[in-house]
């Protein structure tokens, strides 16, 4: 009986629906990057149905062309360009001092809204889309739902499932066994066929993609080094696993061994790739695999390494020192032509402050329109979702975001984004 009423429910608002008349908003656009790496024009007028571009029109059209509820945005002294996408989030933390071991202070239901207040943070610094590289994975695809479902704001999530060893850096380290025990997840496997195994079940329970970490990381908290961790046939298992499934796998990687062995593996891409030498190089662009620099986290790291007391000796060593080399390994692999998808581990920085990663890309040597490139097109691509965002073309999900002047001139403009539209829908003006 319950479920007939949901059905006739369900009917009786597809026939509504039916019959409402289309929104239509008209944006005009001073100036309109709508394909990063075109050239920009001028006064043009996006016409956006519902949450789609339905068409880009020379010069400012008026509501009266136009049929039904016709709502005119005036971004006339502004330069538009397509929403901004981050490869690597985390947005159920934020580093520091403050939020030290706050996983054992807060509850679950706490840090849900807290992550919620994270992530309408980067939505409103103009990420319209990011991909989230490791959260408690419910909590994480919860998320992603509801704000799919338009229960919840947010950007688009597309949100990772984690897979690592045991001891390695995706497993938990630097508290009491007893803890450890409590917080060890299901998904730490051993060997490629237990590897295969936490592929499958990350899958199982809802992720987009497989996170995987084939070496050390700077926040385990343990002195492991940050070299390779995982072997070549665990790496293997769980990239055939997930790609059986229609997964990719994105691995955190440092140094030039568990790069190369992550992208031998056939990997989607690497996460923060700090010591990217020619070996590496090589297999990028063979593979045309992306790396997703992070350069934001290396320089917090660093600085945190420097000015703040919480972490343990362990990780300082770390984060000095990779932190400090990261800069130079990203711009080799520009320089060299490697993919890059644009990507902060926010989490690690304060989630909003997304924006900087574009002013340490161009500091590395890369030009601005490449930048946004990283940010659009290819963070598209990396996510197989270049039908849908990455550009202000017709039949894309309205995903616009404005500036004051162009960050094609500056790319400290991207810092303060005065709009945002995510699927049609105004989040800041
Ligand atoms: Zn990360």
């Amino acid at each position: 009986m319950n479920s007939c009423y949901r059905l006739v429910a369900a009917l009786l608002l597809f026939a509504l629906a039916g019959t409402s008349l289309a929104d239509t908003t008209l944006i005009h656009a001073g100036e309109l990057l709508a394909v990063p790496g075109k050239s920009p024009s001028t006064r043009q007028t996006i016409v956006v149905v519902d949450d789609r571009i339905v068409d880009i029109v020379d010069g400012f059209s008026q509501a009266v062309d136009f049929d039904g509820n016709v709502h005119v945005i005036d971004l006339g002294d502004k330069f538009v360009l397509p929403g901004l996408m981050d490869m690597h989030v985390h947005l159920q933390g934020e580093l520091g001092p403050k939020n030290d071991r706050d996983a054992l202070r807060m509850s679950d239901q706490l840090m849900q809204m807290r992550s919620i207040f994270f992530a309408m943070n980067t939505l409103r610094a103009g990420f319209t889309t990011v991909r989230d590289v490791g959260s408690s994975p419910q909590e994480m695809y919860a998320m992603r739902d509801a704000i799919n479902m338009g229960w919840i704001d947010g950007p688009r999530i597309i949100a990772a499932g984690g897979v690592g060893i045991t001891g390695g850096h995706a497993d938990i380290s630097g508290v009491a066994p007893d803890l450890m025990d409590l917080y060890t997840s299901p998904n730490v496997c051993d060997g490629p066929f237990d590897c295969r195994r936490a592929a499958r079940n990350v899958i199982k329970y809802g992720a987009d993609l497989v996170k995987i970490t084939s070496t050390g990381g700077v926040m385990t908290d343990r002195a492991t080094g940050t070299g390779q961790q995982m072997e070549m046939d665990e790496l293997k298992e769980v990239v055939l696993a997930a790609a059986r499934m229609g997964r990719k796998v994105a691995s955190h990687a440092h140094h030039e061994d568990g790069i190369v062995a992550a992208l031998e593996a056939g990997v989607a891409s690497i996460e923060h790739g700090s010591y990217t030498g020619p070996r590496a190089i090589k297999l990028f662009r063979e593979t045309g695999a992306y790396l997703v620099p992070t350069l934001l986290a290396g320089k917090t790291v660093a600085n945190m390494a420097l000015e703040a007391d919480f972490m343990s000796a362990a990780v300082k060593e770390k984060a000095i020192r990779v932190g400090n080399d990261m800069a130079g390994s990203f711009e080799r692999a520009h320089k060299a032509g490697v993919n890059i998808a644009y990507g902060t581990d926010s989490g690690i920085s304060p989630h909003g402050t997304n924006a900087e990663e574009a002013v340490l890309m161009v500091a590395a040597g890369m030009d601005e329109m490449d930048v946004i490139i990283a940010a659009t097109i290819n963070a598209a691509d990396l996510i197989d979702m270049s039908d849908d965002i990455g550009t202000i073309e017709a039949g894309k999900f309205a995903d616009i975001i404005a500036v004051d002047d162009s960050p094609l001139d500056n790319i400290d403009q991207l810092l303060d984004v005065s709009f945002v539209m995510k699927g049609g829908k105004i989040y800041k003006d």
